[in-house]
Formats: structure tokens, sequence, C-alpha cells
């Protein structure tokens, strides 16, 4: 059990100035029972469960990293409309394409202006990412996810059968009794649609999970390499996002929720925690001793390694992590976010102007 800070300790740590964060991994092995999160579609009345195929040809089951990426995104989104973040008109009602729909205010013809214009004005096109046509430019996602894969026999897979019932239809048609013949016949297709079979899914297992978050590039115009935004608007995303993972790994969401909610019954892993300019090590929790072998590998490369062994010891360290700063390149801050203030002003008065 982890010892008590002293009163002398803790106001120590509240003089000390907030720990750079440069990335965090998150690798970890979730254990989630019936659950049927993600599916590869529906053919007829059966649902398939999504497959993946491992180096060695071995099937298991998985979740898409598109899946949770879509739940971070809506965890960031939800607490962007409460806490006052910005966002563009896109991400305002949570359009997929993000800066692509809302391409209005962004200059045709400076790309770095662009960049500058859509990373400041959106808290979620910022994190999250995007790819606007025209102009043609792409930020990659700060978050990154791979797939939630089924460790090998470790899981298990099981289709249903259900039945959706219609007794009411045929009680009124009968009870009725005076229906002509056309009426009796539509009531039976009636009955055919309503009244079903279907086939679900349902799976159990401990999935590996393996996510990199990279807080240097928060606010960060991949164009011409400066910050779109100041220090304090960087950090208050960081904790936004930082708070949008804990509630991810807390309350996955994904397909079939509505009856097949997962029995979540914990997690246990490592975060990694890069302070400066180092690649934070990715080994997947496939391998059985991917917690001892990243706890050497950070510690070569001065990497803190931090083990979890279940939901509120991983919500200890992301509260830990959520009073650290992102760590700063030394890049210039903000000359070209001026210039993309000043052009999105304007393209919002002329927007104005065509919309009445
Ligand atoms: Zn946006």
């Amino acid at each position: 059990m982890p010892r008590r800070k002293s009163l002398l300790e803790r106001q120590n740590q509240r003089r000390q100035p907030p720990q750079d964060v440069f990335e965090v991994a998150i690798l970890a092995r979730v254990k989630w029972d019936l659950h049927s999160l993600n599916n590869e579609g529906t053919i007829g009345n059966v649902t398939e469960p999504r497959t993946v195929v491992l180096w060695n040809g071995t099937k298991t089951d998985g979740v898409s990293g598109e899946m949770m990426k879509h739940i971070h995104a809506y965890w960031t989104w939800l607490q962007a409309k409460t806490k006052t973040f910005a966002l563009c008109d896109a991400c305002q009602v949570f359009q997929p394409q993000r800066a692509d729909a809302a391409s209005q205010g962004l200059n045709r013809n400076d790309n770095a202006a662009a960049m500058a214009t859509a990373v400041e004005r959106c808290v979620l096109c910022d994190l999250h990412g995007f790819l606007v046509q025209r102009p043609t430019i792409h930020r990659q996602s700060v978050v990154e996810f791979g797939w939630i894969v089924g460790v090998p026999e470790k899981f298990h897979r099981d289709i249903h059968v259900h039945a959706r019932h219609a007794v009411a239809e045929r009680g009124v048609a009968e009870a009725e009794g005076e229906a002509s013949e056309e009426q009796t016949q539509e009531a039976e297709r009636t009955e055919v649609a309503a009244q079903m079979v279907y086939h679900r899914p349902t799976r159990s297992g401990v999935y590996a999970l393996v996510t990199l978050f990279q807080p240097w590039r928060i606010g960060l115009n991949e164009v011409n390499y400066t910050y779109a935004l100041d220090p304090n608007e960087q950090r208050r995303r960081y904790q936004l996002a930082i708070t949008a993972y804990e509630w991810t790994l807390k309350r996955p969401d994904g397909a079939m929720t509505t009856t097949r909610f997962p029995h979540i019954e914990g997690i246990e892993g490592i975060v990694l925690i890069a302070r400066q300019p180092v690649p934070v090590p990715m080994l997947s929790p496939l391998r059985e001793d991917y917690r001892e072998k990243l706890e050497e590998l950070a510690k070569k490369q001065n990497v803190e390694a931090k083990r979890f062994v279940d939901v509120d010891e991983l919500v200890n360290i992301l509260s830990e992590l959520r009073q650290a700063v992102p760590f700063q390149m030394p890049f210039s801050v903000g000359t070209v976010s001026r210039r993309g203030r000043g052009r999105r002003r304007r393209a919002g008065r002329s927007s104005r102007r065509t919309t009445r």
C-alpha cells in the first residue's frame, strides 16, 4: 500500500513547478466479458464478430482502434462542450470529418496559415486530427490506438440465437374477426417483419491494449513547425485529453451496448512517461513479459514506468499526469496563429454575410 505523503512533502510538491510530459504510452491487458463492442457486419440476420490474424496465423478476437479512438474523441467532445473549449462548426455537432466539414475560414492559398487556424480554433481537430481537401492539409492525431486484441487462448466467442416476438398484432387481427383477405395478408406481412430470429455474437476475454499520446504535439502546426497555441491553452487541452483517456478506459463503449454492455472485470498494465524528447518504447501486452521488458527498456532511455493492477490505480496515475504540462519543443509560438486568427475573423464575417 503506498505511503501517505507528509504535510511537508505535499507543500514541497505544490511549490515545485509541474513536470513536463513529452509522450505517454498505456500498454495494458483489459478483461472484458460478454460484450459485442465491434463486429464485421451483419449478413441476413447473422452478425459476425471481428476477427484479426496475428503474425503466425493465429486468429483471434478484436475491437478496432477506430472504435477506441471514437470513444476518446466522444469524451473529449463532451468535456469541450461543458467546459467552454473552442470547437469548429463541424465538431460542435461531432461530425466525423472534423475540419474538412468546416473548411470555411481556412486560407486556401497558405497551408501554414490554414493549419494554424484549424488547430487553434478547435480542440477536437487539434487532438484527433483531420484531412482537409481544400486546402490540402493533413493533421495526424495526437492520440493513437491500436487494435484491442484478444490474447490467444484467453478469449471465448459464442453466437446466440434471439427471437423478437410480436404476439400483439396477431391477437388484434384475430379479435377483430371482420378483416378482409387483403387486410389479413397485410397483417401477416407485418407480423413477419415484426417477428424475427437473429444471431448475435457474445465475447469474453483478456485483451491487449496499446495507445500512444504525444502531448508535445498539442497545438503544433506541422506545416511550418510553430505552435499555434500559447502554453496555457496547450495545458488545458492536455488535461482534457488525459481525462478523456480516464473515461475511455473506465467506460468503454461501442456496438450493441444496449443489450451487451460489457462486464468490465479489470485492467492491468504499465504507463510509460517520457519527460524529455525520447520516444517511449512500445511492446505489446500480447507478450506475457511485456511489463518486465518495458521496465528494462524504460530504464535505459530514462523513461518513467508505472505499473498498475486495477482501474483505480490507473486512474491515480492519470490524475497525477494531469498535473503535468506538455513538453515544449524550441519552436516559436503564435506568429502564424495571430495571422490565422485575423483571417478567421474576416472569414467569419463573410460567412455570416452569405448565410443571411
Ligand atoms: Zn473541429
